[in-house]
């Protein structure tokens, strides 16, 4: 038995930021990563899908530079060698992560982690205990239970596609839904998704879903709504027939993007007193505490904004509480900024105009659409919208939504001002830089 003062079971995002801030104030920490380092977040997350997401505005660049005055000769695609980059990035992160971990004298264990009690895990049958526990164990994309689902593939099996498929069916409308879609309709696949509902991303506030969805049909994607996928099929041309309500299809490739249930299935939860919710949720308290004394959940298990700053900022602030003497140390989960990598990209923080009405008595709500001046010389006219949401005779500014180019970028500085409590006098007194897309944030009327 070895006995750390803190045990991190996942070496994703948030287990690794937990254990390395822990390390910094002195606990001996236990990092336990039954796959590769980085979790989902480096190595088919966010990295290599913001790498396919940067390929696709090339091939959307190469397609506008003859508004620029530009000839641009034969240009070809090799998806194997962006693939071999991509890889040998993703390499590289995991490296850097090991070492990250060993200069913070953070200790490694490579295997799947169960408990065998409260204080105990058990890892390739050597135990090890520690006061403080923390699971970080992520989650995996989900597969309906449908005849045929196998033969569909999830964004697990996108970052090893070995070439680009000529004919893709994505299921779901959600982030990742939409993010792949973009990028396989830019580099050239005919893509078609399958949406259950009647609009692509449903949480968020409707200019921008309604935006993304024109924009998005104007750039040659099928968006097929109120569509079920029932069941699957192989042809005998090797292709894949997804039979639905009213229509079938017959694709090359077909990829389920219909959300991710938790890890939670390996780890004899029932051994340390805890009980996962539907989906292997693990729930916690505001202080990320489990039902269990001394055992933490961080990160995507809770099934509370899946994102990587949510669980690193959620570890960091567990860290600080447990071995820094922070006791109120927590993360607040309201107003947190959120992009999605669609073709045109999303960025929204706060309420949408919907709830912000539900919410609030005195809602004003600012828009603005135009074609960003990039676009002035391109044949390529998507169009650039946002949205302010403001809130009671002072105007707090509870809800920004921007679809356009930039907006991945243009949020991150607005999320601190409206965290901050703006209003939309703070924002009108902030003089504009121009000329750019951002300056209308600040000269709405
Ligand atoms: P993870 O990063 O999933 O890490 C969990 C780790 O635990 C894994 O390495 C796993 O191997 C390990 N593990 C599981 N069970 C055990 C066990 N029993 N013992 C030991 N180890 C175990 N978020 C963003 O903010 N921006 C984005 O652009 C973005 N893009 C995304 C794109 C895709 C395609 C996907 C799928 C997700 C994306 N996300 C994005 C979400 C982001 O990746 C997750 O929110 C984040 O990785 C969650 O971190 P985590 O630490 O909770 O879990
Ligand atoms: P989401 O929750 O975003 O979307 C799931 C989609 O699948 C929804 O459109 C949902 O429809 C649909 N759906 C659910 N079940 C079914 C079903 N049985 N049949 C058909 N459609 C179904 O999940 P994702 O998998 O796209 O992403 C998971 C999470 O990862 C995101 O919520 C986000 O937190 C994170 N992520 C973040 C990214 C970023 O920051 N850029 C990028 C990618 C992921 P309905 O709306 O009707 O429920």
């Amino acid at each position: 038995m070895s006995e750390y003062d803190y045990l991190v079971i996942g070496g994703g995002s948030g287990g690794v930021a937990t254990a390395r801030r822990a390390a910094e104030y002195g606990a001996r920490v236990l990092l336990i990563e039954g796959g590769r380092l980085g979790g989902t977040c480096v190595n088919v997350g966010c990295v290599p899908k913001k790498v396919m997401w940067y390929a696709g505005g090339i091939a959307q660049t190469l397609a506008d530079a003859p508004g620029y005055g530009f000839t641009v000769g034969q240009t070809s695609f090799d998806w194997a060698t962006l693939k071999h980059s991509r890889d040998a990035y993703i390499d590289r992160l995991n490296g850097i992560y090991a070492n990250m971990l060993e200069k913070a004298g953070v200790s490694l264990v490579r295997g799947f982690a169960r408990f065998v009690d409260g204080r105990t895990v058990e890892v390739n049958g050597q135990h090890y205990s520690a006061e403080h526990i923390v699971i970080a164990t992520g989650g995996r994309p989900s597969v309906p239970e449908i005849p045929g689902a196998v033969l569909g593939i999830t964004s697990d099996g996108f970052f090893t596609l070995d070439h680009l498929p000529a004919r893709v069916a994505v299921v779901g409308g959600g982030y990742i839904a939409v993010e792949l879609a973009g990028v396989l309709n830019a580099l050239g696949s005919k893509v078609t998704m399958l949406v259950r509902g009647e609009q692509l991303l449903r949480p968020f506030d409707a200019m921008v879903r309604e935006e993304l969805m024109r924009q998005m049909k104007d750039d040659g994607v099928n968006i097929l709504t109120s569509t079920q996928a029932r069941s699957v099929k192989r042809t005998q041309s090797g292709a894949l027939r997804v039979e639905c309500d009213q229509l079938d299809l017959e694709v090359d490739t077909l990829i389920w993007a219909i959300g991710r249930e938790a890890n939670t299935d390996r780890l004899d939860l029932a051994n340390a007193g805890i009980t996962a919710e539907a989906g292997g949720v693990i729930v916690t308290d505001p202080f990320q505490n489990t039902s269990t004394s001394g055992i933490y959940a961080i990160g995507d298990i809770t099934g509370r904004a899946e994102l990587t700053p949510v669980a690193i900022a959620a570890g960091r602030k567990l860290a600080a509480r447990l071995f820094k003497g922070e006791a109120d140390a927590r993360l607040d989960y309201d107003n947190i900024p959120t992009v999605t990598f669609s073709h045109p990209p999303i960025g929204t923080i706060g309420l949408t105009e919907d709830e912000a009405r539900k919410q609030h008595e005195t809602v004003r709500v600012y828009t603005t659409r135009f074609t960003g001046m990039y676009n002035a010389m391109t044949e390529h006219k998507p169009k650039t919208a946002m949205k302010l949401v403001c809130a009671g005779a002072e105007e707090r500014v509870v809800g920004c939504h921007i679809i356009g180019e930039g907006a991945d970028e243009m949020l991150q500085g607005f999320a601190v001002a409206i965290k901050m409590g703006a209003t939309k006098a703070d924002f009108d007194s902030t003089v504009a830089i121009h000329p750019t897309s951002a300056e209308e944030l600040v000269t709405m009327r």
